[in-house]
């Protein structure tokens, strides 16, 4: 199905972009292997590694549609994706601002890669628009950002910052992992450029790999003519997999919303709590802009235990939740950012972005969430003793 305008959101993500059954009249796409098409009498020389073959191209519009842009290009991982995104907009000379506080993965790629290619950066001491106007020089091309920021679930103004990077001429890039599609839809506020860890909501099932770029036909087309020199696309098999993923995408989403909001609001009222970082509770910074520019606060949150109690203990004796690296999954998984994420920041440069040792973040599943609090009563009861 190609017109998804008046679908909603569970249409779009079961029906746009399936790859037809012409020949069994099947269900569900086909799965298209090939890396060899014929090359003459053809509208397209397909190979994997050009993003066009069958089933990535169907995937590659449930994401537009979801995303509101005109074209979408998935990769092996979102670091592909990501890496890809920039360097297609960013060449010798340039300069990139990026937000304090981003995926460690990205920190990585600019302060170990982009050296090397002659493009300058710099990182915002805050998330304030003033911080991103602040860092701002003549040969600025990208604004990069990421939000709800990981692990505070601090907000970005994103209509400010785009309007400040329009003025300037500069290409705006969010990361719109955690929001995910279903909660944040940037191209509303102006934001040129969208990428996605689809490991994340997008596969929802802690089992793929792999990475989404959404933006407009003139973006996607000068991200393909970098992607296809980097060579980071996404086999066909795992293509077939995230669109069978991303057919419940909206139902997994919206569920995680509920559950993270009672969830946060359960360990905010809990004693042996100190504090809640959730973009839903009226206690969080950033509130309003997050209710003014998202559609759902997330399955992201992150608590602080009182000091007295250990953060690792308590992981450690979680029955249901597991402790886990990653996010995003239908089950329900926690964390500590300074043994992961953060773990190659120096312990000042966590204290000055607010990130304590016990801070704990919590990636909410599909549970019940009766049976979420009760496995975190138990393990805070076995700690005290
Ligand atoms: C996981 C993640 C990435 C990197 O994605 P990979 O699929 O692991 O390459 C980027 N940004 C955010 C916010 C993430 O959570």
């Amino acid at each position: 199905m190609d017109s998804n305008k008046k679908l909603g959101i569970n249409s779009i993500c079961t029906h746009v972009g399936e790859v037809k059954d012409e020949q069994f009249k099947g269900a569900v796409s086909p799965i298209y292997l090939s890396s060899s098409y014929q090359f003459y009498d053809v509208d397209i020389k397909r190979y994997p590694r050009y993003f066009n073959t069958p089933n990535q191209e169907a995937l590659c519009k449930k994401i537009a549609a979801l995303e509101k842009t005109e074209n979408a290009l998935i990769f092996g991982s979102g670091m592909a994706a990501i890496s890809t995104a920039m360097f297609a907009f960013l060449h010798k000379g340039d300069h990139v601002v990026l937000q304090q506080t981003l995926y460690g993965g990205t920190y990585n790629l600019v302060v170990e890669e982009f050296d090397k290619f002659g493009i300058e950066y710099s990182f915002t001491d805050s998330l304030n628009t003033d911080d991103f106007k602040k860092e701002i020089k003549s040969n600025t091309k990208v604004i990069f950002i990421e939000t709800p920021s990981n692990p505070l679930l601090k907000i970005v103004d994103l209509k400010a910052v785009a309007d400040l990077a329009k003025k300037h001429s500069i290409i705006t890039m969010i990361d719109n992992t955690f929001a995910s599609s279903i909660n944040q839809t940037a191209v509303d506020f102006g934001i040129d450029i969208i990428v996605h860890s689809a490991t994340k909501y997008m596969g929802g099932h802690s089992d793929i790999l792999a990475g989404a770029i959404a933006a407009s036909n003139e973006h996607t087309d000068k991200i393909w003519n970098v992607a296809k020199n980097f060579g980071g696309s996404l086999s066909d098999f795992t293509v077939w997999m995230l669109e069978r993923s991303m057919k419940t995408m909206s139902l997994r989403v919206n569920h995680q919303n509920a559950n993270a909001m009672k969830m946060a609001e359960y360990l905010e009222q809990n004693p042996n709590v100190d504090n809640v970082y959730y973009p839903g509770l009226r206690s969080h910074e950033d509130y309003e802009l997050a209710k003014s520019q998202m559609k759902g606060f997330g399955g992201m949150l992150s608590f602080e235990l009182q000091s007295d109690l250990d953060a690792m203990e308590f992981q450690r004796n979680l029955e249901l939740i597991k402790p886990s690296m990653s996010l995003a999954g239908v089950e329900s998984t926690v964390l500590s950012p300074t043994q992961t994420s953060h773990a190659l920041l120096t312990p000042e440069e966590r204290a000055s972005q607010g990130i304590k040792d016990g801070l704990i973040r919590f990636s909410v599943g599909i549970e019940e969430v009766e049976d979420l609090i009760a496995d975190i009563e138990q393990a805070i009861e076995k700690i005290k003793k």
